[in-house]
């Protein structure tokens, strides 16, 4: 199989995970997670958004976790700025924060469920708050929410997401974000469309956004892959709910997608061992499951030791 032989990740659980949680979560728990998530060698993390409080409670220390965190060199930080006043509200952060995220749905009745405006409306604001973002030093990444499929609309036309490329591309952003935010994709069709928008667009830099909502999200992951796709989104324990799949399980876990990465001679530059160190931690805050295959199994490298040689079958368990 001809694959891209290392992988950039960017880890999302501290923004796109916590967000869905309505248990609070503590200031210096949401430190402590992204501090040790620095050090685990993951090049880039995405911390928190700068959202309106009432529409993200969860998030509304994003200013106090944003100036307490570590800045650590190697790793890139990044905030969501839903709007034009959480991106002056990053303004406060330009040494440390690298990029922002726009947010975008790229379907009509998501973007007003999301945002209670039109697509138009929304790049409106985005060409008053691109200039301010790059005169103030940040990289600029447009999303392309629910690119891969919509909860009122289903299958996405990939006209849809040449228009929005399109005009992202006439505000000088050239970093884009497909995702698949209520985890409806199947390799398939992320093969199709991710193949179509490389080609078609080569000097834009791509991630993608999976969910694993329905289980595929690890699929996907290499259909992905097999189409050139070299920039993944990863959230560590696996949290982040959807709002239109009561229960459904969240980003794909960033240990998942590591041990299956390492697995195949993938790099990803982290420590795969650090990283399910610090799911692990999440069992201590979050009160309901996690959906992390390395929790319930661990890595598939893990050795166990063989029964001593005088031992009978029998007496391990097996069918004498
Ligand atoms: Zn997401």
């Amino acid at each position: 199989m001809q694959l891209v032989k290392k992988v950039h990740i960017m880890e999302v659980g501290p923004r796109d995970g916590f967000q869905a949680e309505k248990t609070w979560i503590p200031t210096e728990t949401k430190i402590a997670v992204i501090n040790a998530l620095s050090r685990t060698g993951v090049p880039e993390i995405q911390v928190t958004s700068f959202a309106h409080p009432k529409a993200i409670p969860q998030l509304a220390d994003a200013e106090e976790v944003m100036s307490r965190i570590d800045i650590v060199d190697g790793v890139s930080y990044r905030a969501m700025t839903p709007n034009i006043r959480g991106l002056q509200r990053a303004l406060a952060f330009k040494d440390r924060i690298t990029t922002v995220s726009f947010m975008l749905s790229v379907t009509e009745s998501h973007n007003r469920a999301n945002g209670n405006r039109s697509i138009d409306e929304t790049l409106q604001d985005f060409e008053e708050m691109t200039p301010i973002a790059q005169d103030a030093g940040f990289v600029v990444s447009g999303s392309m929410i629910c690119s891969l499929g919509c909860p009122f609309e289903g299958e996405v036309p990939v006209q849809a997401l040449e228009r929005v490329a399109d005009r992202y591309l006439a505000l000088g952003i050239t970093n884009m974000s497909l995702a698949d935010t209520i985890g409806v994709a199947n390799p398939a069709l992320v093969y199709r469309v991710v193949a179509h928008m490389l080609d078609k667009y080569p000097q834009v830099t791509w991630n993608l956004h999976l969910h694993n909502t329905r289980d595929m999200a690890l699929a996907n992951t290499l259909a992905a892959m097999q189409a050139g796709m070299d920039r993944f989104d990863g959230g560590v324990s696996g949290l982040g709910g959807c709002p239109y799949a009561p229960g459904a399980s969240g980003n794909i876990a960033t240990e998942d997608m590591v041990n299956m990465l390492h697995e195949m001679g993938v790099e990803t530059g982290i420590d795969l061992d650090k990283m399910i160190a610090i799911a692990r931690m999440h069992k201590d805050f979050i009160d309901h499951p996690l959906d992390s295959s390395m929790l319930r199994a661990g890595k598939g490298s893990d050795l166990r030791p063989a029964p001593r040689q005088q031992q009978k079958i029998g007496e391990i368990g097996a069918p004498a």
